[in-house]
């Protein structure tokens, strides 16, 4: 296998010889063999029957189908709306203690009992390799839930420390007073996972719309919920049309936040129907909006720079997961004294990566699997074939896409002069890496360039052993992204370590997997008795 390949795996997942790879392809067989029916899950009821269908394929073999799912009703929605309200009578007023045992539960049993189902389910439903399965569905999931316990515990916990004499002080941390709409992206199930959970972690009640490019691994999750003994109606399930659900749950008076993931254009158009029923008074409470969307993040190489480590880094920031990630390396500046090296060895690599359907037994070590859908790939295509005719990006490698049996999209690396070009601008959400290189001498300039032209500000990362190149960096980049690295790649964020989350055109960059995050899910109550 290629070095950096290799190395992908050994040190990302750090326990190859640990995974039972028998018990993986018997999960993989199980799903592929008998389809599943996902339903909608409304106070713990499933309904699947008298609903519209739609299949659930498997993107790197689209003769595959795993199953359908159902789509939810205009009533549907209602009914889940409803149901979310009764529920939260009693689960408002559960202990902490008791619906802290629910999520941790959940985490045991996703590390356990069903790490090689939801592997599967992973693998199968959004074309991830093992690896990348095992970090999101697993490992990111279960600290989510485990982390978010604790940090809950500790806000609880967190009273107020000055009192006059005579006085109790205290805060109370309510639930929110209405329910909460999760929409959830396909490409984290461990986002889904959060989105959904924390929530109702904190008390509150939720209507969850998954995407239906992750439904079997999502359905999963919800299923695993319920194991674990999450209530009826706390959490309801509804795949479906996204424009009719988010009509119907913003139409409600107690619609109270919407907890998102996804395209910034989606993200933006919720913010507005949400402001115009806000405008009209439609609701009982202002709604929290929490959101992450794109990302247009920056690798940054200063001619300082440890040269293999910046490739190694570049190549597993733009590509990994066929670079679906928000946070994916996507602009690439090089200084033009080390560029020659860095291309040649960069496209080296590159070329070495076979994309392959991650769940057939050939294909079970890949490095790099489909893209999620027709439209993502047909979008790429689109973008790669404009690469041929236009003057100003010049193809280093890849440029090739076949969706014959999988959504397969090669690895892709162009170079622009223009550093204004869309390629430098515009999210592709696939394996495509345009690359810029300036003067060595122009370095301030470049900062200010990246500055000037980062819309969104999510990721980005500065490859430099020059100290004052590292600062500079840092000082002229502070909104550029808001997860900065130095010396890595500018994905993999993990939960406790680097909270994730960006702002400008990226969202609200309320930090998933920091201590703060469990506070957006609460509405506090001051109350101060005299005695
Ligand atoms: N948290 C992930 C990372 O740091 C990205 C999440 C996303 O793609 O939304 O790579």
């Amino acid at each position: 296998a290629p070095a950096y390949i290799t190395n992908q795996t050994n040190k990302a997942f750090g326990r190859d010889d640990r995974l039972d790879w028998d018990l993986l392809k018997s999960e993989i067989f199980s799903l592929t063999d008998e389809p599943t029916e996902v339903p909608l899950v409304i106070n713990g009821e499933e309904v699947f029957s008298g609903r519209e269908k739609a299949p659930i394929i498997n993107p790197g073999n689209l003769k595959q189908t795993l199953g359908q799912y159902a789509k939810a009703t205009p009533e549907d929605v209602d009914k889940a709306i409803q149901t979310s309200l009764e529920a939260k009578k009693e689960w408002a007023n559960t202990s902490f203690a008791d619906r802290a045992s629910i999520f941790l539960k959940t985490a045991e049993l996703i590390t356990t009992k069903y790490r090689y189902k939801m592997l599967a389910a992973t693998m199968l439903g959004q074309g991830k390799n093992v690896f990348q399965a095992e970090i999101d569905c697993i490992g990111e999931l279960s600290d989510f839930l485990r982390l978010n316990t604790k940090w809950a515990a500790e806000l609880y916990a967190s009273q107020p420390e000055k009192a006059a004499q005579g006085v109790w002080n205290r805060v109370e941390y309510r639930p929110l007073e209405g329910f909460v709409y999760a929409v959830t992206p396909f490409n984290f199930v461990a986002i889904a996972g959060n989105l959904a959970g924390t929530p109702a972690l904190m008390g509150n009640t939720v209507v969850w719309k998954p995407s239906d490019s992750s439904i079997l691994s999502n359905y999963l999750v919800y299923k695993i919920f319920e194991e674990a003994g999450l209530p009826k109606g706390v959490i309801n399930f509804i795949p479906g049309d996204p424009v009719l659900i988010s009509e119907k749950v913003f139409s409600s008076s107690a619609f109270n936040a919407l907890h998102f993931t996804g395209s910034t254009q989606v993200f933006r158009s919720l913010w507005g129907e949400i402001a115009k029923n806000v405008s009209e008074g439609v609701y009982k409470d202002f709604p929290r909006i929490v959101g992450e969307t794109g990302g247009k993040n920056f690798h940054l190489i200063h001619r300082s720079a440890d040269l293999e480590n910046a490739v190694y880094n570049t190549l597993r920031g733009a590509f990994e997961f066929q670079g679906q990630k928000c946070s994916a390396t996507s602009r690439c500046y090089v200084a033009q004294s080390i560029w020659p090296e860095f291309k040649k060895l960069l496209v080296e690599e590159t070329e070495k990566i076979v994309p392959a359907n991650t769940t057939s037994s050939e294909g079970l070590h890949s490095f790099l699997g489909p893209v999620i859908h027709e439209r993502s790939f047909d979008k790429l295509a689109k973008g790669i074939d404009s690469i041929k005719s236009d003057p100003e990006l010049q193809l280093l490698t890849g440029g090739k896409y076949n969706k014959s049996q999988g959504y397969f999209v090669q690895p892709t690396i162009v170079q622009t002069k223009n550093p204004s070009h869309k390629f430098m601008k515009q999210e592709f959400f696939g394996p495509l890496l345009t690359c810029y290189v300036y003067p060595d001498q122009q370095y301030e300039e470049v900062l200010a360039l990246i500055d000037s032209t980062s819309q969104y500000g999510l990721t980005g990362s500065v490859f430099a052993t020059d100290r004052s190149a590292i600062r500079l960096a840092e000082e002229k980049l502070r909104y550029a992204a808001g997860n900065f690295y130095i010396n890595d790649k500018c994905t993999g964020a993990v939960v406790g370590q680097q909270c994730f989350g960006g702002s400008r055109a990226s969202g609200t960059n309320d930090k998933a997997g920091s201590s703060h995050f469990v506070s957006r899910w609460v509405t506090p109550r001051a109350i101060k008795e005299n005695f």
